[in-house]
């Protein structure tokens, strides 16, 4: 016997940045919603912790902005690109304070408790959020169903509609018949870390030598988010027990000041080392039907080394929760305006992704001399820096000829 619970409007099943804002921003607007999260309590899962400015606009249009500011996030003002090919004294570093107004610079921010935050907003607004959600399942159709079993207890909730919000995983993607093609470019490790206090703070680095991309994401007070992409053919190299100490030693780069001392020497670890592909997902059919709509990585998603898919996931949620809260259709066609500016979004985001990553993601001798020859260009020619927009405003605001063949060719053309 199951626990029925009746007068649901919109179950959200996933409580990460897409569900769990979705929850708080229909919840808010009146309908009753159940949030369904898998996890008892939020943990440091290794998501994104970099938001874009047009993302954050996204989140004050959701009214979800202040879990960020309440949640730690911490403004980054500046960017240096670091590189092998590049003397430290003279790696660029780029204001990233004025691209969107009314926004400022981009932020960096401990991304389980941010959820957390939205999550509780959610349930201030009077959404009902179970924590420790198990085996949610669902099924399409005029008259949706979710099953799950929370504490040893089975339920059944008959909505309008689901959101599915579950993240790479596509769990309810798969269920209601959504399948996803994948690419994988590289692999990726991801670490949050105290005790960086000689490193400046508002200051984001990236950059490539040997075989590493790396990245830091300072968050205040010394604290960090620490990234590292590499090879697919070495994606062994992080594991076991000496693992983590070893991420945090390849922090030592001769393209860095003082060698990257100011991380690998005073890094301390605060959460897990989390190893990943770094996989672009294409979902293979609609994701909007009959009773169930896809937000979020769920939904598809570029290469994580873009640093967009936060802004995507927020932005998909605000879309499905203008329709949900605009009207009474919820039909499959009151979302084409949704699925219309995804699929020209996506496009955009996977054609830079894929740029970004031939660019600072491949590594030896060859893209080396890639990544020299891309850089002397993009000082002669401000134009050839435009993919780099994509990190800073909505991808519809990037000039057109940055997502041309034609472009990328002449870019790599000039390098080859
Ligand atoms: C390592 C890494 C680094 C990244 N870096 C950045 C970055 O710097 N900037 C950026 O913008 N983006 C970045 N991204 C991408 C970003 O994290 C994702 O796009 C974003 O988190 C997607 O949000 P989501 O809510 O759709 O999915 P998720 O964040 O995956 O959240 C899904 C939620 O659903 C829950 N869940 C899963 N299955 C079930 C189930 N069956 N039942 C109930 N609950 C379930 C999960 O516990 C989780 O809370 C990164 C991603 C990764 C993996």
């Amino acid at each position: 016997m199951s626990v029925e619970h009746t007068g649901v409007d919109v179950v959200v099943v996933g409580g990460g940045i897409a569900g769990a804002s979705g929850a708080a921003n229909l919840a808010a607007n009146g309908l009753s919603v159940v949030l369904l999260e898998k996890q008892e309590t939020y943990q440091d899962i290794v998501r994104g912790e970099w938001i874009a400015p047009w993302g954050l606009r996204e989140a004050q249009i959701l009214g979800v902005e202040d879990a960020f500011g309440v949640g730690g996030a911490w403004e980054i003002r500046e960017w240096t690109q670091w590189d092998e090919t590049v003397a430290p004294a003279e790696a660029e570093t780029v204001d990233m304070t004025r691209f969107v107004p009314g926004v400022g610079g981009p932020m960096s921010f401990p991304h389980h408790t941010v959820c957390e935050l939205m999550a509780e907003q959610a349930e201030e607004s009077g959404a009902t959020v179970v924590m420790g959600a198990q085996r949610a399942t669902v099924t399409a159709g005029l008259h949706p169903e979710v099953r799950y079993t929370h504490q040893g207890e089975d339920h059944l909730i008959r909505p309008r509609m689901v959101i599915g919000a579950t993240g790479r995983g596509c769990t309810v993607g798969r269920q209601v018949g959504v399948s996803m093609a994948t690419s994988v470019h590289h692999w990726g490790g991801g670490l949050r870390v105290s005790g960086l206090d000689d490193w400046p703070m508002d200051v984001q680095a990236m950059g490539t030598e040997d075989d590493k991309m790396f990245m830091v994401f300072p968050q205040g007070d010394g604290v960090a988010r620490l990234y590292i992409n590499f090879p697919t053919a070495n994606r062994e190299r992080y594991r076991g027990a000496e693992g983590m100490s070893r991420f945090i030693a390849d922090f030592e780069l001769a393209c860095l000041p003082d060698r990257g001392k100011a991380v690998y020497a005073a890094a301390e670890p605060l959460g897990p080392l989390k190893l990943w592909p770094s996989v672009a997902m294409f979902p293979e059919q609609p994701i909007v039907m009959d009773g169930v709509v896809l937000v979020g990585d769920e939904a598809g998603n570029a290469d994580t080394v873009l640093g967009t898919g936060l802004s995507c996931s927020l932005r998909d949620t605000r879309a499905v929760c203008e329709v949900l809260t605009g009207g009474d259709d919820w039909s499959p066609g009151a979302f084409d305006a949704y699925l219309a500016e995804r699929k020209f979004r996506m496009e955009r985001l996977h054609f830079g992704a894929d740029i970004i990553a031939k660019l600072h993601c491949e590594f030896g001798p060859e893209a080396a001399a890639r990544r020299r020859r891309v850089r002397a260009l993009m000082a002669d020619n401000f134009a050839a820096s435009v993919t780099g927009l994509l990190n800073m405003v909505p991808p519809e605001d990037v000039p057109d000829f940055g997502f041309s063949e034609f472009f990328a060719e002449r870019l790599f053309r000039e390098t080859v």
